[in-house]
This record gives structure tokens, sequence and C-alpha cells, in this order.
């Protein structure tokens, strides 16, 4: 899978995405990710301008449709193939892990994140296939957004973690919230590991887990059991 960023703080995310789990599978090939800077498809070649005041008047700037296009252009020319373009915006669809599951689907994404006011709205009917929020408050941009859905789909993706069995009990993937967790030591602090654990009975364990999950998400998201 590809994914690639448009943003005018590559940097931001470059940081990020050389990290940990996701950093490891970008640089076994596991999954390739691209950060472009929208500034760099500038027209005005002097002060790389990207952004205007917004037309009727009010406060902040407006990202200029015109580097927007110019990068999105470009990416399909280095790329070889026309992404599915997500705008990071408070407006869109509240990120779940089952649109992340749906999104590892697609071979090449494009997020899209704007920054000041958000972008021309011209660009948004132009290129954009759908947009996506990460929960109903407001960021200064969309790179925080955009890396929230690089890391969901990233580890859902061949080869990134160890094993598939490694996210598909995890919480929400089922509707319920994942059992609890327990290691080494088995006894911290006067706090033992429950014995069930350390039985070896994989039924029992099974059982226990699934008691487990459904007793804590009744406790912590009852609405998951709706
Ligand atoms: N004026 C816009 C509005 O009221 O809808 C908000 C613009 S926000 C300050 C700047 C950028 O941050 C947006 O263009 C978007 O890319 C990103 N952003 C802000 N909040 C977000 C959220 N909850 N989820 C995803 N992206 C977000």
């Amino acid at each position: 899978m590809r994914i690639d960023i448009a943003t005018l703080f590559p940097e931001m995310c470059e940081t990020v995405l050389d990290t940990s789990i996701v950093g490891r599978a970008r640089k076994a090939g596991k999954i390739q990710l691209f950060c472009h800077n929208i500034r760099d498809y500038s027209p005005d070649p002097k002060h790389h301008r990207v952004d205007d005041s917004p037309y009727g008047g009010g406060k902040g700037m407006v990202m200029q449709p015109e580097p927007i296009y110019r990068c999105y252009l470009d990416i399909i020319r280095q790329s070889q193939s026309l992404p599915h373009v997500i705008y990071m915006s408070p407006q869109g669809k509240t990120l779940t892990q089952q649109k992340a599951l749906s999104l590892r689907e697609y071979p090449h994404l494009l997020l899209l994140c704007g920054h000041y006011e958000g972008v021309d709205e011209r660009i948004l009917t132009r290129i954009v296939d759908e947009e996506l929020s990460i929960g109903d408050y407001v960021l200064t941009g969309g790179e925080l957004a955009a890396l929230v859905v690089v890391d969901a789909v990233a580890r859902l993706c061949d080869g990134v973690l160890p094993a598939s069995e490694c996210f598909e009990n995890e919480s929400h993937m089922n509707g319920l919230l994942e059992y609890p967790q327990y290691t080494r030591p088995e006894v911290w602090e006067g706090d033992a590991v429950p014995d069930v654990l350390l039985s070896g009975h994989h039924a029992r364990i099974e059982q226990w887990r699934r008691a487990q999950s459904l007793e804590r998400t009744a406790r912590k998201r009852p609405d998951l059991l709706k």
C-alpha cells in the first residue's frame, strides 16, 4: 500500500513516520509513505505563497487551490496511479476502526492536510473523494489527524505487525473492548496475575478473556453493546 501526505509541514510528519512500528515497516518496504510540501508547488517563484485572505472578509488565511492541485497531479505522475483522496477535516465523518479497515483496501491513499482557516472549497470539489475527522474538535492543521490515519491503517497492512492476531482481538475489532493484559513479574507490589492466565488451559483462558471483554465493555463503553 502507498500513502501520500500533502502538507505545508512535511517535517512534522516525517519524524513520526520514521519512528517505531510504522518507521520499521516503512524501512522494510512493507508500506510506502511519502510526504510532499505543498509550498514546493506554489506558482509564486519568489515568495512561495500558498494562501490568501478569504473572499467576503474575515480573519485568517485560506490555502489556495493551485499549489494543492499541482501537488496532486505530481503525485499521480510520480506514482502512476490515481489515489483515493481524503481531506482531513473537522467537518468529515469520524475515523473508526471499521473505517481504518476499509481504507486498508485501497492500494493508494492521498491525505490532504489543511492549515489556517482550511482550503479553498474548489479544490475539495475537484479532487477530494471524502473528508475524514479524528474527532469533534478543531486542530490547527491536518497533520496530526493524517498521522493518526496512517498509523491506524498501516498497522492493519500485511507484514507491518508480526501477525494478524496482533490486531484481530483488539478493542473495536469485534465491537468489544480487549480483555486485560498482564506480563512479568507474576506478583508485583503484592498484586498477583489472575490464576487462570498461569493455568496453561487454553479453553479456560479464552472463556475468561471473553467474559472480561464483555464486562469491561459494559462498564467502560456501554454504548458499544447497544
Ligand atoms: N475553518 C475550519 C472549520 O471551521 O471547519 C477549520 C480549519 S482548521 C483550523 C485547519 C485544518 O486543520 C483543517 O483544514 C483540517 O485539515 C485540520 N483539522 C482541524 N481539525 C481537524 C479534525 N478534527 N480532524 C481532522 N482534521 C482537522
